[in-house]
C-alpha cells in the first residue's frame, strides 16, 4: 500500500470515528436511544477516535524521515521522540542522530 493511500485511510478513519461520536451524542440528546446505550456508543466512538489518531500518527511516523537544519543529516527519530516532540505540519523539534543538536527538522517522505 502506498503512503498516500495509508494516510487517506487514517484520515477517513478519524473522520468516521468523530462522526460516530457526534451521531451518538445527538441520538442521546434527542432521547432516541436509551441513555445506557448512548453511553456505550460514546465510549466506543471515543476509543475509535483515539485508535484512529494513534494509527494516523503511527503511519506518519513510519512513512517519514527528518532532515536536520544544522548538518543536513537525514534520520528517523525514535517513536518516543516523535510523539513527544513539539511539531508543526511539516517540521518537528528533534535531536539529530548525526550531530546531536536539537533543531526544527523538516519532514520528508521515506522512499519505499
Ligand atoms: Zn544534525
Amino acid at each position: 500500500m502506498s503512503n498516500k493511500c495509508k494516510t487517506a485511510i487514517s484520515v477517513i478513519g478519524i473522520v468516521l470515528s468523530i462522526a460516530l461520536l457526534a451521531i451518538s451524542a445527538v441520538l442521546a440528546e434527542e432521547a432516541i436511544i436509551r441513555p445506557a446505550l448512548a453511553v456505550t456508543f460514546t465510549v466506543i466512538s471515543a476509543i475509535l477516535v483515539f485508535v484512529a489518531i494513534f494509527y494516523a500518527a503511527k503511519i506518519d511516523y513510519e512513512t517519514g524521515v527528518y532532515e536536520c537544519r544544522k548538518c543536513g543529516h537525514t534520520f528517523k527519530p525514535t517513536f518516543k521522540a516523535y510523539t513527544l516532540g513539539a511539531h508543526t505540519l511539516s517540521t518537528r523539534h528533534l535531536k539529530c542522530s548525526g550531530c546531536g543538536e536539537k533543531s526544527w527538522c523538516k519532514r520528508k517522505n521515506r522512499r519505499v
